[in-house]
């Protein structure tokens, strides 16, 4: 074993670690949403015309009636109690992709000293955290600090335990006093119920009279790495900006593709499965689990929920895969790219819409009436995406993600949709105006009853497409693995109430014309595919001739970094969309540009500084140390008549002299603070901080080649991917 005492030490930590207590496995019965005040627990617990009335609140997405809040809140206080809760804890979404709770004790003192549970409906309903430690944007100043939170009645209560008690969880949105959303919760009901709007426009124009509630669900994929924590606690970029800021490459990689879909090291299998456990208490239908491409990378999927909830629940599993790799010794980086030179990590958000009564709209089917349906909403989306290719880019632009979208293991940042052959085929045939070639009258006469019917997908994916149709659902893969899906789903859902409407006014005036409804439709979707047809893409999103041809020659955005994406938001087509759907107003719109363009810039500035300070405190001295070593060690052979040379010491020497020559331009770029505006901030940030941090790390990782291991400060990549 070689490497410094820290790094010693860390190795022979994990050699003598003793493996976690077996547990005796549950049943899935005993377990499953046993932590959830679910709509079968409140049936057990309410008297009936109560639970009569929730349940259709929940369904309506309504408000709850305060006499009815009361009877639920004690329900509510009863079963918590029972499962050893003391506490309660409105949580809610700030717009920093993190997730906050506020704890309040169930617990009231009476005149006489003694103490008595307490729990309102008041108090369920509504919370009133101090807001003015989350970021607003502007839209406050601290002395308007009150902040509201409202229970999400359509996203279940739920318990959280730790080794010493319980806390009841109340998922809430997040408003000021003066009614704006400061969450991410907020303008997700209110995109989901535009797109229900504007759904059930086109389905009643086409002859629907049964519609119920249209939603939209989500199942996201989440790639995580594993990495222990004895080496995270030596690695002050993993702690803080939870990223290798240095770092040379191990000898191997994932040049053998070996690690994608093998077994499962045992201590991670242990460690899944315990996060299943605490998932599936949680009512998580945590579904798949695998190795990544990436040594040391895994994925977990659960199935699909209703967009709302599974969004609530992901912010979940994403506290359950951090807090359990803690008791496991390990440490969950959620970072998009942890690790230079291997594939980052990313959230695959599956998106689809539907209803009780016409079903998941985007599924082909197998009838030709179904199909025209589906075609209308699948058209819809490649409306939406085409007009508002930017925004949805702005919608996964962090500076982590920065590192990933365009570098060739994960989608490129320019949006495109791709349909798969099948569709592709369909869509050219209504651009032609024609079906099929087989028929020989008009295109009126063939109606689209002739549409040729097209099994789903069959299986045929295009890995290097942001945005994929995969055979009842579209999946967006840009999506960075730290992120809140949240942000993603509102542009998605909003994009598509946009289009829907859009796609109802067409079919509406052409009926109003005379046209009958199956010519309605087809020409709406020839107007779709003729004017935004050139967002559909099926080769290879990586290859540079899809670069020049998506900006040349289809007019598509290629933007490449969160400060060229994040301005989107202040453009007025993007304020237009959001306020005419009355998802976000242009105030709260503003408010979200000030806060991602902040946090994209404190998210350099964090990184940049640990740059300085462990290329100046870590990697400096190591060198010098080593220099200092190596030219006594010549010069005392020379004294013995040994000739070693000196090429080494110059060498070594000029790497570390360009290093700090770096390091001196990075510190001086980092204390300019004198902005005209936000953009340009963001632009030097991207421009110009970035680029200097590489180019200390190039330095820094030669010298990380080149000097004695022993001395070497900081867990090395071999280490940190391959030790656990
Ligand atoms: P992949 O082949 O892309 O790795 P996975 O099986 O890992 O697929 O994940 C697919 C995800 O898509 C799962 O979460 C699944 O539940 C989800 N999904 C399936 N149908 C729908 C739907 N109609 N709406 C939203 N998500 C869906
Ligand atoms: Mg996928």
């Amino acid at each position: 074993m070689t490497g410094n005492a820290a790094r010693v030490q860390a190795i022979q930590n994990i050699i003598n670690r003793k493996p976690m207590p077996a547990k005796a496995p549950e049943s899935l019965d005993s377990l499953w949403a046993s932590d959830v005040f679910t709509l079968s627990k409140m049936k057990e617990n309410l008297p009936k015309e109560i639970f009569k009335s929730v349940k259709k609140t929940i369904e309506a997405s309504e408000q709850l009636d305060v006499s009815v809040a009361d009877v639920v809140a004690l329900a509510m206080k009863d079963w918590a109690m029972s499962k050893g809760a003391l506490y309660y804890a409105h949580v809610f979404y700030p717009l920093t992709n993190a997730t906050a709770e506020k704890h309040d004790g169930f617990i009231s003192v009476q005149s006489d000293g003694s103490v008595i549970s307490e729990f309102s409906g008041k108090v369920l309903v509504q919370g009133e955290p101090d807001g003015s430690s989350f970021p607003n944007g502007g839209i406050r100043s601290t002395f308007e600090a009150r902040g509201y939170t409202a229970w999400d009645v359509t996203s279940p209560a739920f318990i959280m335990t730790t080794d010493n008690g319980a806390t009841l969880c109340i998922p809430t949105v997040f408003v000021s006093w003066t009614g704006e959303a400061l969450d991410k919760k907020t303008p997700l009901l209110r995109a989901n119920a535009a797109m229900n709007k504007a759904a059930k426009r086109v389905l009643s124009l086409l002859g629907h009279t049964d519609i119920a509630p249209v939603n939209s669900s989500c199942g996201a994929e989440q790639e995580y790495f594993l990495v222990d924590a004895n080496f995270v606690n030596n690695r002050p970029d993993l702690l803080l900006a939870g990223r290798t800021l240095f770092g040379a490459p191990a000898a191997k990689g994932q040049q053998f593709d070996d690690h994608y879909f093998g077994a499962i090291p045992e201590r991670v299998q242990v460690y899944m499965q315990d996060v299943e456990e605490q998932l599936y208490r949680l009512g998580i239908p945590a579904k798949t689990r695998h190795n990544e491409v990436a040594p040391g990378q895994f994925e977990i999927a659960p199935f699909f929920e209703s967009a709302n909830v599974a969004t609530d629940h992901q912010q979940l599993l994403m506290t359950v895969l951090r807090n359990t790799a803690k008791k496991h010794g390990l440490v969950c980086l959620l970072h998009e790219k942890p690790f230079k030179g291997i594939n980052g990590s990313g959230k695959h958000v599956n998106w689809s819409v539907g209803n009780a009564t016409q079903g998941n709209l985007l599924d082909p089917g197998t009838t030709p009436h179904s199909n025209t349906q589906f075609l209308l909403f699948c058209g819809a989306v490649i409306r939406g995406v085409h007009r508002y290719g930017p925004l949805l880019r702005a919608a996964v632009a962090t500076a982590s993600n920065d590192h990933r979208l365009g570098a060739n293991e994960a989608p490129p940042a320019i949006m495109s949709v791709y349909l798969g052959s099948q569709l592709d085929n369909v869509f050219e045939q209504i651009s032609n105006g024609k079906i099929t070639g087989s028929l020989n009258a008009g295109v009126m006469d063939l109606g689209i009853n002739t549409l040729p019917v097209f099994n789903r997908d069959a299986g045929d994916r295009n890995r290097t497409s942001p945005f994929a149709f995969t055979g009842n659902r579209f999946e967006f893969r840009a999506v960075g693995s730290g992120q809140s899906v949240a942000g993603p789903l509102v542009t998605m859902n909003t994009i598509l109430a946009d289009s829907l409407n859009w796609v109802a006014d067409r079919l509406d005036s052409k009926l109003k014309q005379g046209a009958d409804l199956d010519t309605a439709i087809l020409n709406t979707l020839k107007e779709i595919i003729d004017q935004h047809g050139a967002v559909v893409f099926g080769g290879n999103g990586y290859s540079a001739e899809w670069h020049k041809m998506a900006v040349e020659e289809r007019g598509l955005a290629n933007l490449k970094t969160a400060a060229d994406a994040l301005p989107v938001l202040k453009e007025a087509y993007v304020e237009e969309l959001f306020d005419t759907l009355g998802v976000l107003s242009p105030v709260e719109l503003a408010s979200r540009f000030e806060i991602y363009a902040e946090q994209y810039i404190l998210a350099i500035e964090v990184e940049a500084k640990l740059v300085l300070s462990m290329a100046k405190t870590g990697i400096y001295p190591a060198a010098v140390k080593y220099l200092s070593d190596l030219s006594c060690a010549i010069n005392s052979l020379k004294s013995n008549g040994i000739e070693l040379g000196n090429e080494r010491l110059v060498q070594v020497a000029a790497l570390l002299a360009s290093m700090m020559e770096t390091i001196a331009k990075l510190g001086t770029a980092i204390s300019r603070h004198d902005f005209p505006t936000t953009e340009e901030h963001m632009q030097f940030c991207a421009n110009t901080i970035r680029p200097l941090m590489d180019e200390v790390r190039r330095y820094a990782d030669s010298l990380e080649g080149e000097i004695a291991d022993e001395l070497w400060p900081y867990p090395t990549y071999q280490e940190m991917l391959f030790i656990k």
